[in-house]
């Protein structure tokens, strides 16, 4: 009986065993071969993930249907007449399979008035809908003029437009004002895309008709030179650059102060209304900030150095080689150097990364910085389509905090920071998305956190309450730029 019963128990352990067994392996199996499914777009199980980018090229190539190769826009300021007439062209060539051209062009904010609009030699009419027709888009407010003309593929072309902008100030200065968590870009003052991966060299020309001394700072190159009685600067970036991230601003010398400083190598020129936009504490700071960035990041990115528009208030924008900013976000826009305008996001949608990035860069030097947790779900990129404009501002608390969770993955904020100088490093001016950017991390740092980025940012749904939504949108109000001069220059200009 005893013995019985054994070998009826260790026959029974035997099945339990082998049930155990087999259970564990098909659940091995199955679970690789899930793995396998989701996280490899490919068939083959030997091979590592890497992204497949094909169908949102094709829905890039298929909207903005151009790639650029030069803007060349001449601007006539009158700045006590609040007005500029501009006169711009676009060089261009048709993107695979394409053969009618769109362009970005928005006369709202300024209330552009169109002079003329041309395509290759070709004088059309903005009216006639057999000549231009507007083309908007359900998933963005971004609308495009669509030229009713197909054209050779393989061969280069230009628009030309010829508009006046009537300024909307009480002030006689004329600037860039790009907002880019709202989308909106330099398609109000110029004929462009406005989308953060199409890359062109911009050369913009000033002249400013006035007897008084103006000054300007801007983006990239710039040449001033002046003939009877027109103070001229020539703008180039030299390098190819995303349009919505060219800065410019001229306004009267007598009402600002403007300093050329060298800080760490780098040429840093400063314009300020004075009051709580300190020059000389913009430069204190810089004068650590720089060396820090170079150590850990790289050599700083613009050829020709850094532009900055010293606010007394407000937020901050960055630009390429250029910020307008409060001095509290001055290093928060200087580190956009690095990341934002010269590694950029492919789209609109997945520049949450730059912001991400530069806030985990602040806020890790906590160490009790607390990484995302493995539960944490959003729609953070999928919430928007690649061809949307603006971004989600999560991207900077909960950005900041997947961030921190990657540094965790990579082991710590040294190894985080040299991973980021190594993306510096090989991909300045390659625009990436976010599912490339993961590649990186994963090829760079031997980790897998694919299901993480997934759930965190590729959700169908999110797991944001109100209260999230609510920092969110304020950390967005309080980085929005704030331009307006102080009173007593508005008033001296009421005045005249
Ligand atoms: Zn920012």
């Amino acid at each position: 009986m005893v013995m019985k019963r054994t070998q009826g128990f260790l026959k029974f352990m035997f099945v339990v065993m082998l049930t155990l067994a087999l259970a564990g392996m098909i659940g091995f199996y199955g679970c690789t071969s899930d793995d396998d499914d989701d996280d490899n777009n490919n068939d083959d199980n030997n091979e590592p993930w890497v992204p497949d980018n094909t169908a949102e090229n094709l829905l890039l190539d298929q909207t903005y249907r151009i790639d650029l190769e030069n803007i060349n826009v001449v601007y006539d300021f009158y700045p006590y007449d609040y007005y500029v007439d501009g006169s711009a062209t676009a060089v261009f060539h048709m993107r695979p399979d394409q053969v009618r051209p769109v362009i970005h062009f928005d006369f709202g904010r300024y209330h552009i008035e169109l002079q003329e609009i041309w395509l290759d030699n070709e004088l059309l009419d903005y009216e006639n809908e057999s000549d231009i027709k507007i083309i908007t888009y359900t998933e963005t407010t971004q609308k495009a003029i669509e030229f009713q003309r197909d054209l050779d593929p393989n061969s280069i072309h230009d628009i030309f437009v010829r508009y006046r902008i009537n300024l909307p100030y009480e002030y006689p200065y004329f600037f860039t004002d790009v907002n880019d968590i709202d989308g909106y870009g330099n398609e109000e003052l110029w004929p462009t895309l406005n989308t953060p991966h199409e890359l062109v060299r911009h050369v913009i020309t000033i002249n400013v008709h006035s007897s008084e001394d103006f000054n300007l700072i801007a983006s990239g190159y710039v040449v001033e030179s002046s003939a009877d009685g027109i103070q001229t600067w020539t703008i180039d970036t030299e390098e190819s650059i995303a349009s919505y991230t060219l800065m410019f601003i001229v306004l009267p010398a007598a009402d600002a102060e403007y300093r050329e400083t060298l800080i760490n190598n780098v040429p840093v020129r400063w314009l300020s209304f004075g009051g709580e936009a300190s020059i000389d504490r913009g430069v204190g700071m810089l004068e650590s900030w720089l060396p820090e960035l170079e150590t850990n990041l790289g050599p700083f990115p613009m050829a020709r150095g850094l532009s900055v528009f010293l606010l007394s208030g407000g937020g901050g924008m960055e630009y390429y080689g250029g910020t307008m900013t409060s001095v509290w976000a001055l290093e928060h826009e200087v580190f956009h150097m690095y990341f934002g305008c010269s590694t950029v996001a492919r789209t609109y949608r997945d520049s949450w990364w730059d912001e991400a990035i530069n806030m985990w860069y602040e806020y890790s030097e906590d160490p009790n910085f607390p990484a995302i947790g493995d539960n944490f779900y959003s729609d953070i990129v999928s919430g928007r389509s690649p061809i949307a404009v603006g971004f989600d501002t999560r991207g900077y608390e909960e950005g900041a905090r997947i961030m921190q969770a990657c540094a965790m993955e990579l082991g710590g904020r040294t190894q985080m920071i040299s991973f980021l100088k190594h993306v510096h490093a090989n991909y300045t001016f390659k625009p990436f998305n976010t599912l490339d950017l993961l590649y990186y991390l994963q090829t760079y740092g031997n980790v897998d956190m694919y299901d993480r980025f997934m759930q965190w940012l590729y959700s169908e749904d999110s797991q944001t309450t109100a209260q999230d939504w609510e920092y969110a949108d304020a950390i967005a109000e309080k980085h929005r730029v704030d331009l307006t001069p102080p009173a007593h220059l508005i008033e001296k200009y009421r005045k005249k």
